[in-house]
């Protein structure tokens, strides 16, 4: 899925990126360019394929800048499973203050094969949903106004299920169709978008979770309608 990824012009103010050799800096610089990162910030690297490349007249060895830049910690690069992550990516994208792609974020994660990277993948995520989930009690305590807040389960599979099937595997707003799936989220990758339970009475003004204040809806849909953020979360957290 094609992402807009920001050009993390910040990294000149860091010393630890300043110490890298030009070479390391540019190859640094342009990989965190590459579309095939995503959300995410992982991609396979078919290493039988790169080589040495030509940047003018200097001839330029990708693959030991990549073991170079690993080395120092820039990069995790999995040789063997040939796939590698940035392990900053997200936070030069500000992925934390976008819910919609930290969730594309973490559906990505999914497909990671390599242990090397799917650690260093899970080591990030978790502090991305740290302050995620900080975010999301500071809400709360504005929601709720100085009560406790509730603890939230979530969702339970079936109650999921049923809802999807209640409506057709479509948004019951805007009636976009997806795909049945088995488990999680149904998703409609071309378009970016995936289906959601979305609380008729929100969760915050003391709705439940079960099936009949439930609906089907796009994330789409659902965001404009952002009754209630925290859903979100939970969702998050509870599926996919
Ligand atoms: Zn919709």
């Amino acid at each position: 899925m094609a992402e807009s990824v920001q050009f993390p012009s910040g990294l000149w103010n860091e010393d630890e990126f300043r110490v890298l050799t030009a070479p390391l800096q540019g190859a640094f610089l342009t990989l965190c360019l590459r579309p095939e990162l995503g959300a995410l910030g992982a991609m396979p690297v078919f290493l039988g394929r790169i080589a040495l490349v030509t940047a003018g007249a200097e001839r330029v060895d990708v693959l030991d800048n990549l073991r170079r830049l690993a080395l120092v910690g820039w990069i995790v690069l999995d040789e063997v499973e040939e796939e590698l992550f940035v392990p900053r990516f997200m936070e030069f994208n500000g992925v934390e203050k976008n819910p919609n792609r930290l969730r594309r974020a973490i559906t990505e994660s999914h497909a990671i094969e390599s242990a090397i990277v799917a650690a260093a993948v899970a080591d990030v995520l978790d502090r991305l949903a740290r302050i995620d989930a900080n975010r999301a009690a500071q809400r709360l305590r504005r929601v709720e106004a100085g009560q406790r807040p509730r603890a939230r389960p979530n969702i339970d599979e079936e109650i999921r299920h049923t809802v999807y099937v209640r409506h057709g595997w479509a948004c019951a707003y805007c009636s976009h169709q997806f795909a049945p799936a088995p488990t999680g989220a149904p998703e409609d990758e071309a378009a970016g978008i995936w289906l959601e339970l979305d609380h008729i009475r929100p969760y915050s003004l003391g709705g439940d979770d079960a099936a009949a204040n439930l609906r089907a809806a796009c994330s789409t849909c659902n965001r404009r309608r952002g009754v209630d953020d925290l859903d979100l979360w939970a969702d998050k957290t509870g599926g996919a």
